[in-house]
């Protein structure tokens, strides 16, 4: 059995990369972090613990992706470009089988973004994985939730809806061929969090949120700290690649409340449509106009022809659901 400073030496620590913002990784009481001049920090924490967001049982190579993943669609979704995280991690045993694929897949996704692994804590316990990462933004151009303004563009980012459909197949809500069933899995298991989106749409963008309980229950966040409504066409949401398969009434609801889709749902200017598709051009990530921003608070889901549709969108609430 390993102690814990083995551990923390085999797995955790890695040698600091020479250009980084990261003065002193791990090892130290701290870790040091310098972000460039003229730049602030952006800071977010993510807690997934067992048998709550995740099955035990689940490969721990895509959990270690997964729940870097989560942290990075926050600085995604401010605009912010990813420099460091801590982990706190607290494990039942510490399994060498368990350990070695987890840190591969989160050090993998964070050598993609040049996140560097500074620090964070281990203790035994049930597992439970806590990440807080660091990016960095200039001053005054993240992306705020409290900025969206009436007769803003409401947008969406790649597709929504397939990782709850995986969900509803491992339920047993419903029935998925095999194919279909892994297709959708890997969007519930292996988000991307749309970071070059994000960067792009700096200075373009008024507010924007990552989507991480449901379309309408995080727009819902924006229109609520905006002081503002909006209208959504529900016929417009871009549907994943399984879930276009589905009827159009679950099509819907899956599109406007799944949960763990990680895309980013941002408004903007109507005057900036073609600055938004440059933007999402550069960042080779597709987007989509669902909707607009309205000075009357609420939100008015309407079908492709115009009609106004009844549906209540749930959202994904730990303490009620
Ligand atoms: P302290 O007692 O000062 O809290 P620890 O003994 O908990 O220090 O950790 C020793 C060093 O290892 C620290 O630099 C800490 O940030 C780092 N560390 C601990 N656990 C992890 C982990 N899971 N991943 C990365 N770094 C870790
Ligand atoms: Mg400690």
């Amino acid at each position: 059995m390993l102690s814990e400073f083995e551990l923390i030496a085999r797995y955790f620590t890695r040698p600091s990369a020479p250009d980084s913002r990261t003065a002193l990784g791990v090892g130290d009481d701290c870790a040091l972090l310098t972000p460039a001049p003229g730049m602030q920090l952006a800071v977010s924490t993510d807690m997934l613990v067992a048998g709550r967001h995740f099955f035990p049982e689940v490969d721990p190579l895509t959990l270690g992706h997964k729940c870097l993943a989560v942290n990075l669609s926050d600085l995604a979704a401010m605009g912010a470009h990813p420099i460091a995280f801590t982990l706190a991690l607290a494990l039942p045993e510490a399994r060498e089988e368990w350990l070695a694929p987890f840190a591969q897949g989160m050090l993998t996704l964070a050598d993609e973004h040049g996140c560097e692994l500074v620090g964070g804590d281990t203790t035994k316990g049930p597992l439970t994985i806590s990440i807080t990462v660091f990016g960095e933004i200039p001053f005054n151009q993240a992306l705020r939730r409290d900025a969206a303004k009436a007769g803003d563009d409401i947008w969406v980012s790649g597709t929504l809806g397939d990782a709850r459909l995986a969900l509803a197949a491992y339920r047993q809500e419903l029935v998925l061929d095999a194919e279909a069933h892994q297709k959708a899995a890997l969007r519930m298991h292996q988000p991307y969090p749309r970071l070059a989106l994000g960067m792009a749409l700096r200075g373009i963008a008024h507010a924007a949120i990552d989507i991480s309980d449901g379309l309408a229950g995080d727009l819902g966040h924006i229109l609520h700290r905006s002081g503002v409504g909006g209208q959504l066409d529900v016929d417009a949401l871009p549907a994943g690649a399984v879930l276009q398969q589905q009827a159009p009434d679950l099509r819907r609801r899956f599109a406007l409340s799944g949960g763990d889709d990680y895309e980013l749902c941002f408004t903007a200017p109507a005057a900036r449509r073609k600055q938004v598709q440059a933007a999402a051009d550069h960042a080779a990530t597709a987007v989509t106009r669902i909707g607009q921003i309205e000075a009357h608070s609420g939100l008015r889901l309407v079908t492709g022809d115009g009609q106004p549709l009844a549906l209540t969108p749930t959202s994904f609430d730990h303490f009620t659901s």
